[in-house]
């Protein structure tokens, strides 16, 4: 009898995520289990509580992996801090920001989308114009900071200031920046931040670090109805992550363990490292794209490290590429989403995937899939700038 893990293939994990797992992280996972409330699991939980801290830039109180994906912080983030009835501003800039729309909306929020074209970042103005000009002052201001359907990097500066000068609170969506580029909580002032394991921390998907400022905890203590979600409700996970230790939900003990190994990992290579060695792979990666006579959807300005979109050149039949990079190369690369789909590929540089190796591997089976030459050595010179 064939059994599920007979022939499971190996991929190199190139696109919007999952990325590629070390094998400390996958070894951790292997790990004998332990009770959620036993001491030596809740020393663990302490080093990871106090990890994330770090990696978030924070010394926020709250800072905890809740149970489930990066769409899971999502929706703590928009149950603890959307009320029925409360004017909610969602920038949409992309698959990620609508989806965050649709989630505040779905806790009743009266929501208001500002949209910004796809491949493109929020013009400041444009917020603050929105900001002074509305009707009903609004209580939060959502964004992505990392916009994984698009690969624009928002860049952050002047907004929470905005934001807090308009009397709202800062929720913003860092999935895909967690662990690759500065999230820089407390020095960006954001109040409500989720992000997720299985982008540029390298785990598995499964949980979603969060963290959520004095103001937004001041907030979320003066709410008028209970948080609609038992699971998801912050004041309540808060007493088994802090001191308490009160039951809430069995922890996810073999996730837990891949955290921390995850955030050890990112301990040895430091926060400054690791954020150059993403900048420097996203470079080498459209460096090589571009030797390919392939052209990049975002302006460099603004491109995220951790993911390009590349536009699918005239007479190319984007899934045929891609089954080919995955059936040949055993590489994966993702498609577009929305307006994006068949007219751009989307190509992670995300964790272990942000290095020389893995990116002449894409290339490499780009090269050869559309029959073109050169990519693979333009990455290795911009890698090793002279
Ligand atoms: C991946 C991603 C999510 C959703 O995370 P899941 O782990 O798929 O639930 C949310 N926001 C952004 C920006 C993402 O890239």
């Amino acid at each position: 009898m064939t059994r599920w893990s007979d022939n499971l293939p190996e991929r190199l994990l190139m696109g919007p995520g999952p990325s590629p797992v070390p094998a400390a992280v996958r070894l951790a996972m292997a790990r004998p289990m332990l009770g959620h409330l036993d001491p030596a699991f809740l020393a663990i939980m302490d080093g990871v509580v106090e990890n994330l801290r770090w990696v978030f830039g924070t010394h926020n109180r709250l800072a905890l992996p809740l149970s489930g994906t990066g769409s899971a912080g999502m929706e703590a983030a928009v149950a603890n801090w959307v009320e029925p009835g409360q004017h909610i501003l969602v920038v949409a800039a992309g698959l990620f920001g609508q989806r965050l729309a649709d989630a505040a909306a779905r806790q009743g929020g009266a929501v208001d989308v500002l949209e910004v074209p796809w491949g493109t970042a929020l013009d400041p103005g444009q917020l603050e114009d929105r900001l002074a000009h509305t009707q009903v002052p609004y209580h939060v201001v959502a964004l992505v900071m990392a916009e994984t359907s698009t690969g624009v990097l928002q860049p952050m500066e002047g907004l929470s200031d905005m934001v807090h000068r308009h009397g709202a609170l800062f929720l913003v969506d860092a999935v895909t920046a967690i662990g690759g580029m500065p999230v820089d909580v407390d020095r960006r002032e954001l109040d409500v931040v989720y992000a997720g394991t299985q982008k540029c921390l390298a785990v598995p998907p499964g949980l979603a670090p969060f963290t959520a400022s004095e103001r937004a905890l001041d907030v979320l203590r003066r709410r008028q109805t209970p948080v609609p979600s038992w699971y998801l409700d912050l004041s309540m996970l808060e007493r088994y992550w802090g001191g308490e230790r009160f039951y809430h939900h069995t922890a996810p003990v073999s996730m837990i363990y891949a955290l921390a190994e995850g955030l050890s990992l990112v301990r040895s290579e430091g926060l400054e490292a690791r954020f150059a060695r993403h900048r420097q792979a996203s470079e080498a990666l459209a460096a090589g794209l571009e030797a390919l006579g392939l052209s990049l959807v975002v302006d460099p300005s603004v491109r995220l490290y951790s993911l390009t979109t590349v536009y699918i050149p005239d007479g190319v039949e984007d899934a045929a590429v891609r089954g080919r990079l995955l059936n040949d190369f055993h590489v994966e690369i993702g498609g577009g989403l929305g307006p994006f789909k068949g007219r751009v590929w989307r190509i992670g540089t995300m964790g272990e995937g942000a290095r020389l190796e893995p990116i002449a591997r894409v290339l490499s089976g780009l090269e050869s899939v559309l029959q073109r030459q050169g990519g693979v050595g333009a990455a290795v010179a911009a890698w090793h700038p002279a």
